[in-house]
């Protein structure tokens, strides 16, 4: 049995948001607010979202600082981060992805993505200032920091990184890779009230409407289709955002805003004659390492990110967690649903899940579980086409392909008949070696393992995985994962 190979994972999530306006010399009007103090520094915020950033020119086509639409974006981007305060400013940057659907997105500690199906949409400066000021707002407030503890951003970002290795992390090297794109977190709507309040007067300092920013979004709402629901998946709507920045902004000095400006019009030009592509010609081309060399080659890539030393098959070996414990990454008892192309789980809504859109594979873990290719805490679902008559043998050759490829790895027993919301698989109980350290030693490693026949003819695999010392406790949270699973 050949495991299925490729699984990018897509971090739309790890990918952030935020926003902010120009310096139009105001002297009176609306002051940006405290935004607040969070667990990071601020240099701890950069270096992440640097990681990042080199994830996302390994995922994604974007344009390089010479083409003249990134020239245009990045002007308007200078002329909104002026009217904020030095204090609370950061190096913000600002780059154009060579997508087509409505999409932006911010990392921590200033870097910017806008799409140039977002260029596309927008009918006027405006509109489009509104979007980078909302953006630039997110990461103004921290909210990525503010959502989630340091630990967190390492685990993803480690996650990110590579592939997992080590333990039955390994599993992953045959199934299982990640990459930008996919990781999914969502701003909370309290989140996007205060960038859409912020981002109000970021656009009024730098000389914008700031209603133009809430009625694009409006226009994206009614809209749907064409990109527009992704981004408004990432950045979902509070309610009223109209009438909302319309209260904000009704005692501030009135003034006469910026009409739209040539460069806009040609930006906009030299934007529709861009080549850009799908998200899903971006998740194949991604798996390809299409962008990664395209970027290289055309200078997009700006110097000083942060190198991945893990690239190259074969090339990583597995890692280590040393204070990972139960009560770290303990599972919420409220579920949240991923649904996949054909299948269907529901999990802990305090983990994490790492989807990818090609092959349908997943990985759901506690972010602090993952390190360095490995996962301590979680579950794996891939894909294996059987070359096998029965289940049995199909499953038995799993178990063959998954002991060769982790070191350590063994199953204690044959596999057992199981029923998953009617469909008819196998469970296999294995041993393994965790990433997890105790007294310098790793400790030993439980993974159950379920295999469900498809009705296109390939196998489903599951992999609960755990620490031994732990798994029973995890156990009825991985059952009732289980119960949820549906596959098509
Ligand atoms: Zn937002």
């Amino acid at each position: 049995m050949k495991t299925q190979r490729s699984f990018a994972v897509r971090v739309s999530s790890v990918l952030l948001i935020l926003l902010v306006t120009w310096s139009g010399a105001v002297t009176q009007g609306p002051e940006l607010p405290d935004p607040g103090r969070v667990g990071m520094t601020k240099e701890q915020q950069e270096q992440l979202g640097l990681k990042a950033m080199a994830e996302v020119y390994k995922q994604m086509p974007v344009l390089p600082d010479s083409s003249p639409v990134t020239r245009y974006v990045q002007d308007l981007g200078r002329r909104l981060e002026t009217v904020i305060p030095s204090q609370y400013s950061w190096p913000y940057q600002f780059h154009v992805v060579q997508q087509k659907e409505i999409n932006a997105f911010a990392l921590p500690g200033g870097p910017i993505f806008i799409n140039v199906g977002t260029i596309n949409a927008a009918d006027n400066e405006a509109e489009l200032a509104g979007v980078m000021a909302h953006e630039m707002s997110h990461v103004y407030m921290q909210h990525s920091a503010k959502q989630m503890p340091k630990q967190e951003w390492a685990g993803i970002l480690s996650a990110l990184g590579g592939l997992l290795g080590g333990g039955i992390g390994s599993l992953a090297r045959a199934g299982i890779q990640f990459g930008a794109g996919t990781l999914l977190m969502k701003y909370s709507r309290n989140d996007e009230a205060q960038a859409d309040s912020v981002g109000a007067v970021i656009m009024y300092r730098a000389g914008y409407d700031p209603k133009q920013m809430a009625e694009f979004f409006q226009k994206l709402e009614q809209q749907a289709g064409n990109g527009g629901p992704q981004f408004l998946s990432d950045h979902p709507n509070p309610g009223n955002r109209v009438a909302a920045v319309e209260k904000e902004i009704q005692d501030w000095p009135s003034r006469r805003y910026l009409a739209t400006s040539q460069q806009f019009v040609n930006a906009k030009q030299e934007a529709a004659r861009t080549k850009s592509y799908s998200a899903q010609q971006i998740a194949d081309g991604a798996q390809r390492g299409l962008w990664a060399q395209q970027n290289v080659q055309s200078g997009a890539v700006p110097k000083g990110l942060p190198v991945d030393e893990s690239e190259g098959p074969g090339s990583r070996g597995g890692g280590t967690l040393n204070n990972v414990s139960l009560t770290q990454i303990r599972p919420s008892s409220s579920f949240t649903q991923l649904r996949g192309r054909d299948f269907a789980i529901a999990y802990p809504d305090n983990w994490r899940a790492f989807q990818d859109s090609n092959s349908g594979g997943v990985t759901i873990a506690p972010p602090t579980a993952v390190a360095q290719g490995s996962i301590a805490y979680g579950v794996i679902m891939s894909a294996a086409t059987p070359n096998a008559n029965t289940l049995d043998d199909a499953t038995q050759d799993l178990v063959q392909t998954l002991e060769q490829s982790n070191a350590g790895l063994r199953a204690t027993g044959s596999p057992r008949p199981v029923s998953v919301n009617g469909v008819n698989g196998r469970s296999v109980d294995l041993v393994g070696t965790s990433p997890v350290q105790q007294n310098g030693q790793p400790m030993r490693e439980r993974d159950w393992l379920i295999t469900l026949p498809r009705q296109q003819g390939d196998l489903l695999y599951v992999v609960f995985v755990a620490p031994e010392r732990d798994f029973d406790q995890l156990r009825p949270t991985y059952e009732k994962m289980l119960q949820s699973l549906q596959v098509r």
